[in-house]
């Protein structure tokens, strides 16, 4: 039978691609959360909103009509029918996501629409919360983690030399997103107790693929 798989942990640990690759050979489908509070913060920059505002943010986020559309490589957001996912992955929302997804309301609400996603099952989604907040029956949980230097290489790598940063400054920056993640009041980033622990740290991306889509057919045998 299905089941839903959540995978949670830190930034940089390669959650998305892994997510991705699980869904794809389970033909299950994936759900990228961290994109749905980049897709909040950036309409609330865009509409230049205080982004630590519960109350407006907040609102807006209720008002949004957010649709993730699964795609061959990746995934698309849509945000009130407008395609967005070509611009979530900038150093402005990078530094600034952390703070729209403190926010009670905020969080409310995505999380009720990630839950409504996973109703039919078949879902591998990613986040940090998921196992611990949004999904706590799923099936099987993962939080997949590596080395900060490691996670730094690795989104140092996808930005390439022109974003203008340096791995120490992305280091840094991970270090405190990561950080406002684990403080925040609400949902924060935890291992949930019934999570297997991946450090991925000098593993390949098969490696750990493999791995988690053993324990996907093991735990829709039973
Ligand atoms: O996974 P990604 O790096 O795209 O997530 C961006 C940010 O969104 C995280 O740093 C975190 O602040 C927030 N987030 C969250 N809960 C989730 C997924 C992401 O708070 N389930």
């Amino acid at each position: 039978h299905r089941i839903n798989i959540a995978i949670d942990g830190p930034a940089g640990a390669g959650k998305s691609t892994v997510a991705r690759m699980v869904a794809k050979a389970l033909q299950y489908i994936y759900v990228d959360t961290g994109a749905m509070y980049r897709a909040v913060t950036l309409k609330a920059l865009e509409s230049g909103l205080p982004i630590e505002d519960n109350d407006r943010v907040g609102r807006l986020a209720n008002e949004l009509d957010i649709v993730l559309l699964p795609g061959v490589d990746s995934q698309r957001v849509l945000v009130n029918g407008e395609d967005v996912s070509l611009r979530l992955r900038s150093l402005e929302i990078n530094r600034s996501v952390s703070y729209v997804a403190r926010l009670e309301t905020v969080r409310a609400r995505m999380a009720d629409l990630q839950r409504r996603m996973a109703l039919e099952k078949g879902v591998v989604m990613d986040g940090r919360d998921i196992g611990t907040h949004v999904l706590p029956n799923a099936e099987l949980k993962v939080f997949l983690t590596a080395s900060p230097r490691e996670r730094a290489s690795r989104r140092f790598r996808e930005l390439g030399p022109e974003a203008g940063i340096t791995l120490g400054q992305l280091e840094k920056e991970i270090s405190e997103r990561d950080r406002l993640d684990q403080e925040r009041e609400i949902a924060p980033l935890l291992q949930a107790s019934d999570a297997r622990l991946i450090d991925s740290t000098g593993r390949t991306v098969d490696e750990v693929v493999e791995e988690i889509v053993q324990w996907g057919l093991a735990a829709a045998r039973t």
